[in-house]
């Protein structure tokens, strides 16, 4: 038994003062029982908390961390950068720098706007849509997290889904009626709505590889389908890389499944821990936002120096600093390919691991994201997901915890491998798993 005396009055004394004593729901341990654990330090695959205990970590910070926490050359730029002021409200040079990078690494995107968050870039890409096309509705998928954004809260994954409370109170129904929602990997429904809203449909906002209600696959040709079908009705297609981006692959899973959306987004990994967003696409649609258009969009912050360095660091040790002489694709990469490799190491070892215990398990893995849903059947979709058994989650959760192994605090979420992972690392991680899934 792990003894968390610290976290534990840490969290008393937060419940006080923060609604649930968090600043970010799923952080609350609602999907898993028990009280969150406080961390003061992280380097590389683990991350300790005020107790002294330390953990292998495959939350990674929900996904920026794909270099593990502290990395050297990140902290470096941020102590650069931080001596030279920690925001101006003018242009800085780092913004220049990271625009070329994304748009050199993600060939969709020709021209890029930094936000602060993911929630601030998927509700400007929807934004940017419906200025662009001159219409109202979208079409999202349930499960799918596009950020918290009014029109976008709407059956929304991993949060919203903890809570047994797809939608949020707060969201007049007259903005939500402008939102449609569909089951991802299925067609005949997408080919209905358009039919039924003819000439109505802004865009289609997904997540190319969904990863907030676990982690689920498009089926082959399902994202060949939604181009298709938007470019047929007039409608954009926007990709949600928050989570994707730079983490399948240099050019995010529209690389890995080549496919070219108009408008995508990214966040995460381009912060390298910082708070940011971005999103870009075709010129045409990006010269709509103001100053150049009628779209507005702003922020005081936005394309801050200290976040700026943190994600050009992060991206650079990703696929090296040439990469604005020579785009690099993910085999070209060092660290994808380890990422690959380690990920395979883990869904073969998590298979074994169930296999032996004699437990259901659905292990969905894409590049270094992953999901074990504890259900014997295929998972494709939110419902397929919400077959899986969420005691044994629980149960799963609090022993890899006490085995020093932290996965995300719920079932409904996906890990994240980091090059920061050993193969050492993986190996406890397997032997925990096995020796838990035993006691079912
Ligand atoms: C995390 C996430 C967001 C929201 O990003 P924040 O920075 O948390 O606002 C949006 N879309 C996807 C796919 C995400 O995973």
């Amino acid at each position: 038994m792990i003894l968390r005396a610290k976290s534990e009055a840490l969290f008393a004394e937060a419940l006080d003062y923060i609604p649930g004593g968090v600043n970010s729901p799923v952080r609350a341990f609602r999907a898993v029982g028990g009280k969150p654990f406080f961390v003061n330090k992280a380097k590389g695959c683990r991350v300790w908390d005020v107790d002294g205990n330390d953990y292998i970590d495959y939350v990674g910070t929900w996904g920026p961390a794909i270099l593990g926490h502290a990395h050297p050359k990140i902290i470096a730029a941020v102590k650069t950068a931080a001596d030279h002021g920690t925001s101006f409200g003018i242009p800085n040079p780092f913004e220049v720098t990271m625009a070329k990078l994304i748009c050199s690494l993600v060939p969709s995107v020709a021209k890029v706007r930094m936000t602060n968050s993911g929630t601030e870039a998927c509700m400007s890409a929807i934004r940017l849509a419906r200025g662009f096309t001159k219409r109202d509705k979208i079409i999202k998928f349930d499960g799918c997290y596009h950020g918290h954004g009014d029109s976008l809260l709407v059956k929304a994954g991993s949060g919203a889904l903890t809570f047994g409370n797809p939608d949020s109170a707060g969201v007049p129904a007259d903005f939500a009626k402008h939102t449609i929602v569909l089951p991802f990997n299925e067609t005949e429904p997408v080919k209905a709505a358009f039919a039924a809203n003819k000439n109505e449909i802004a865009c289609i906002i997904v997540e190319p590889v969904p990863g907030n209600a676990g982690l689920y696959l498009p089926k082959p040709g399902y994202l060949e389908f939604l181009r298709k079908i938007t470019q047929e009705n007039g409608a954009l297609l926007i990709f949600d890389e928050v989570m994707t981006g730079f983490r399948l692959a240099p050019g995010g899973a529209q690389e890995r499944f080549g496919i070219t959306p108009d408008i995508s987004t990214f966040g995460k990994i381009i912060g390298g821990g910082l708070p940011v967003g971005a999103f870009g696409g075709r010129a045409d649609i990006m010269d709509h936002l103001a100053p150049l258009g009628p779209v507005y969009q702003a922020g005081t912050l936005s394309g801050n120096p200290l976040a700026m360095a943190a994600g050009i660091a992060n991206m650079q040790e990703l696929v090296g600093r040439n990469v604005l002489i020579a785009p690099r694709r993910a085999e070209d990469c060092p660290p994808y390919r380890r990422l690959e490799l380690l990920g395979a190491r883990l869904e073969a070892g998590m298979k074994d691991a169930a296999k032996s215990a004699g437990v259901p398990v659905t292990f969905n893995r894409c590049g270094s994201m992953f999901c074990g849903y504890f259900t014997g059947e295929p998972v494709w979709n939110l419902a397929d997901a919400m077959k899986s058994d969420r005691e044994r989650f629980k149960k799963f959760f609090h022993g890899m915890l006490d085995a020093g192994v932290y996965l995300a605090p719920s079932q409904f979420e996906a890990g994240f491998i980091s090059t920061a992972h050993s193969e050492a690392d993986l190996e406890w991680t397997l032997k925990a798993a096995a020796g838990v899934m035993k006691t079912f």
